[in-house]
């Protein structure tokens, strides 16, 4: 049996703050490897609306389930690994995750709240961002049949965050002007670096 800390895993955008056991974390390590990090130029293209459903579809949708859970992620777009087509895959219940191409937010609730956000293409910094409390999201599975996802909390958090990927939009874009500029600063020496 597993032993859970007292301590509940944090949910920040897409991304789940929880220690990991060294084996566990290094598949977190080769997983980030393959999703595209800031400043990429893919993070800042906008997808392509998708018209077929076929295996390549099915395939890269596999894939980037495997990816996001690999990275211990809730939410993964298809321009974070550098595909620029209208589609991302999210944490719907705990066991379940599932895609959403040409994903349409139908409506979202007035109320709001604030939260900090993490993403997969952006490691090591949370931003506090302003997202609707409950969204609904309409959109196809990767079969192309139609699906429609009313949200709260946190997953209403993450497909906000990931329907923005697909337009190159980022969680910095989001913030506060206070919170971005820290952000940037964090974010800079390290692109000198690489
Ligand atoms: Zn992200």
């Amino acid at each position: 049996m597993e032993e859970r800390d007292e301590q509940e895993d944090h949910f920040e955008g897409e991304v789940i703050d929880e220690e990991l056991d060294p084996e566990r974390d290094a598949r977190r390590r080769l997983a980030l490897a393959q999703i595209r990090q800031y400043p990429d130029a893919a993070l800042r293209m906008e997808a392509r609306q998708i018209e077929e459903f076929d295996d390549d579809l099915r395939s890269l949708v596999e894939r980037m389930k495997l990816l996001m859970v690999d990275a211990a992620g809730i939410g993964l777009a298809a321009t974070q690994v550098g595909v620029l087509r209208r589609v991302f895959v999210f944490q719907l219940e705990e066991d379940e995750v599932v895609a959403v191409a040409n994903p349409r937010i139908l409506e979202r609730s007035d109320e709001t709240d604030v939260a900090d956000e993490g993403c997969l293409s952006i490691q090591g910094i949370t931003v506090p961002v302003e997202r609707s409390l409950e969204v609904t999201i309409v959109g196809q599975d990767e079969n192309g049949n139609d699906v429609r996802y009313e949200l709260e909390d946190y997953a209403a958090r993450c497909v906000q965050h990931e329907a923005d990927h697909l337009d190159g939009v980022l969680m910095i874009d989001r913030t506060t002007p206070e919170a971005r500029r820290e952000a940037l600063g964090i974010l800079r020496p390290r692109i000198v670096l690489t």
